[in-house]
């Protein structure tokens, strides 16, 4: 965090440093004999949370929309029982824990710096020229008058640019990256889809494991069909919008589609039968061939197999194959 460290050593006096403690400033110590401070790096910063908003005070600009969400989300706050006293050894007053709450959700208290900033001016900072002396504090130096807390916190919040930092905080959060938003879109789409053909194959599943046939005389009329409308009776609504205003060229009701699926069905059985049967302690190949009704040979191939069931009785089982 070398930048962070660079900033530390720009900053001015704190507010509300004592007159009797100009030799520190939020924790750096300087010589009492310089005017200037001593470009001495705060050994601190490593001590301080990652998501201490005083490490990023005056990089808004280099942060990425990552890190701003994350805090945004996740501003380091001290603990109820945090020590402010250790922090405030160069002030007369100490943090108080109370006042995070009472200005809420704006103040956060930074150990790095060792005082209150708004963490909102300090994400989504104003024009420097905004703001003079006082007014700087909780923006680009940490807030130490602690005396006059209340007063100061209220000025801030009435001021212009802390009004326009919150808007810029909320629609920040509000927004979602076009990257995501399409994302989601595509995610909505896939999760209709997949509603619309889980319904479609249900009904050619029903109709293949009771041998009934799917397709009647004319395109558009049989028991797929009837079972279609059972469906959206019994309140498919997904498949209701798909049949009535889907488009026309993605019905998944054509009989290329209905022998798709019946191919891919009878390929999950054929895969699940096989790995049975790899499992099998024993197995044997029945094959018979007779032909059709149009003269064809037709050979089916059968399995049977032997399995021990977890009650360790066997059973033998019989799958037609092909
Ligand atoms: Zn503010």
């Amino acid at each position: 965090m070398e930048g962070g460290a660079q900033m530390v050593l720009k900053r001015k006096k704190p507010e509300g440093a004592s007159s009797d403690s100009d030799d520190s400033v939020g924790g750096l110590k300087r010589p009492s004999t310089s005017k200037e401070p001593d470009l001495v790096p705060d050994s601190s910063i490593n001590d301080c949370n990652e998501n201490d908003i005083g490490k990023f005070i005056g990089q808004a600009s280099m942060l990425s929309t990552e890190m701003k969400k994350e805090l945004l989300d996740n501003t380091w706050s001290p603990s109820a029982t945090y020590d402010f006293a250790e922090d405030a050894n160069h002030l007369k007053r100490k943090f108080k824990y109370s006042w995070l709450e009472t200005y809420s959700p704006w103040l956060a208290y930074s150990r790095h710096q060792k005082g209150a900033f708004c963490k909102y001016c300090t994400l989504f900072p104003p024009n420097p020229n905004s703001f003079r002396g006082v007014l700087g504090s909780f923006i680009i130096r940490p807030f130490c008058k602690f005396k006059d807390i209340h007063e100061h916190c209220k000025k801030h919040m009435e001021t212009h640019f802390h009004k326009m930092a919150l808007e810029a905080a909320k629609s920040f959060l509000g927004s979602v990256p076009v990257d995501l938003q399409l994302d989601k879109y595509s995610q909505g789409i896939i999760k209709e889809n997949r509603k619309i053909i889980t319904s479609i194959i249900s009904c050619i599943t029903f109709c293949g494991s009771h041998d009934l046939a799917l397709r009647g005389k004319h395109y558009g009329e049989g028991i797929l069909e009837d079972l279609y409308k059972l469906r959206i009776d019994a309140g498919d609504l997904v498949l209701k919008k798909h049949i009535e205003h889907g488009k026309k060229n993605a019905s998944y009701r054509s009989i290329d589609i209905q022998n798709e699926i019946i191919a891919i069905c009878g390929d999950v059985i054929k895969a699940d039968i096989v790995k049975k049967v790899k499992e099998a302690e024993a197995y044997r190949v029945l094959a018979d061939e007779t032909a059709d009704i149009s003269g064809t040979e037709q050979l089916s191939i059968g399995l049977r197999y032997l399995t021990r069931k977890p009650t360790r009785s066997k059973k033998c089982s019989s799958d037609m194959l092909s």
